[in-house]
């Protein structure tokens, strides 16, 4: 979600998604592993936090940290449907698909708002029609019906410090939310409720003052909503993407090349035949960024030196055609005109800048740089 988001226009992020590959595991195949990924320690801390508020308490503690914005009966009389109860089912895809039902079941119970309806869902699963494509979502946010509506929550293990947290973290928390937030939307309203039910905002519930007692803050939704529907609104369908694509277009290499070598290289040809638009920002996002970066560098892509470049350059293929354009002492009178004037007039500049200041270096090193 975060690679399509951030970078909407990259067909080749959406194609590995619909094709149901996981995207670390492609980029370790080509010979690129992935660069991120959150360090062991980060993921013991959240796991060890969010298993205090639940299991290890009877969920007593989520309910305290709860208290300001939702009144909700304390353990024993708490109603939870653990939707991992379905158990170890023959396969992974029977064990979603029961987990998805069981999800399913649960909301419509809260939403017709029964005496027997659960108070929390813990570990539900979220069923999202992405452009084209079905992704599940599993947040180990809760619902709750509180009165008339219901509720989202999210725990998260990082700290929030006399009532204030890091505010890139509460901004990712939010973008991470407004999904999960569309996925209940879309949920209650395939179930036939009003999803006018779903209040617009999450309640995050995190350690206070980097100690071990839970707070809860309520952030609010909709402009992150708002913002996550028109990039979803403006990308086109997988269908249309799957149109401009080779029909015997294959990632199943495995079959016709027995040596891993061989079948790395097939991969490569086939993953680059697909559109990408790489920027540096990728790396924070999509964990194909090792293999893209490295083509955008040996294809001497202008993205690679991000996004403002790649979208002044548009129409310029490569930073040497960029820096020919530059040096030309003519204009051009092609589709690069308005390009290439700006791009003298930009040289010209830092000519200028560097007969002042003596440095002849400027420009060279600029272009020069290798990836790190
Ligand atoms: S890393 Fe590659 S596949 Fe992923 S979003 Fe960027 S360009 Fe697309």
């Amino acid at each position: 979600m975060a690679a399509l988001t951030e970078n909407p226009g990259c067909s080749r992020r959406r194609i590995v998604d619909a094709a149901g590959l996981k995207a670390h595991e492609l980029a370790d195949r080509l010979g690129h592993p992935t660069l991120r990924g959150q360090s062991p320690f980060a993921i013991e801390t959240g796991n060890r936090f969010e298993d205090r508020l639940k299991k290890r308490s009877g969920y007593a503690l989520l309910v305290e940290a709860l208290a300001p914005f939702v009144d909700l009966p304390a353990p024993p009389d708490l109603n939870v449907e653990d939707v991992n109860s379905v158990g170890r089912l023959a396969d992974a895809q029977t064990w979603m698909e029961a987990r998805v039902a069981k999800t399913d079941e649960a909301l419509a119970r809260i939403a017709r708002g029964g005496a027997d309806a659960p108070h929390v869902v813990d570990h539900p699963v979220l069923r999202l029609d992405l452009t084209g494509s079905s992704v599940n979502l599993e947040p180990d946010a809760l619902a709750f019906r509180v009165g008339d509506r219901l509720e989202l929550v999210e725990i998260k293990s990082y700290a929030v410090i006399d009532g204030q947290a890091d505010p890139a973290k509460v901004s990712a928390t939010a973008a991470q939310s407004a999904v999960y937030h569309m996925a209940l939307r879309a949920t209650l309203e395939r179930l036939g409720f009003d999803p006018e039910l779903l209040a617009w905002s999450v309640i995050l519930v995190a350690p206070r003052n980097f100690g071990r007692t839970p707070t809860a803050h309520r952030i609010p939704l909709r402009k992150k909503s708002a913002a996550l529907a028109r990039v979803l609104g403006s990308v086109p369908r997988v269908g249309e993407l799957l149109d401009d694509l080779p029909h015997d277009l294959s990632f199943d290499v495995g079959s016709t090349n027995t040596d891993s070598r061989a079948a790395s290289e097939a991969l490569n040809v086939v993953v680059s035949a697909i559109d990408a638009l790489y920027v540096p920002e990728c790396v924070q996002n999509c964990d194909m960024a090792k293999f893209c970066r490295s083509e955008a560098w040996s294809n001497d892509d202008p993205s690679r030196v991000g996004r403002t470049a790649r979208d002044s350059l548009a129409g310029v293929s490569s930073l040497s055609e960029a820096l020919a354009l530059a040096r030309s002492a003519n204009a051009t009178d092609g589709s690069d005109a308005e390009v290439g004037g700006a791009l003298r007039d930009a040289f010209g500049a830092l000519e200028r800048a560097r007969a002042r200041s003596g440095d002849q270096s400027l420009l060279s090193r600029t272009v020069t740089d290798g990836p790190r």
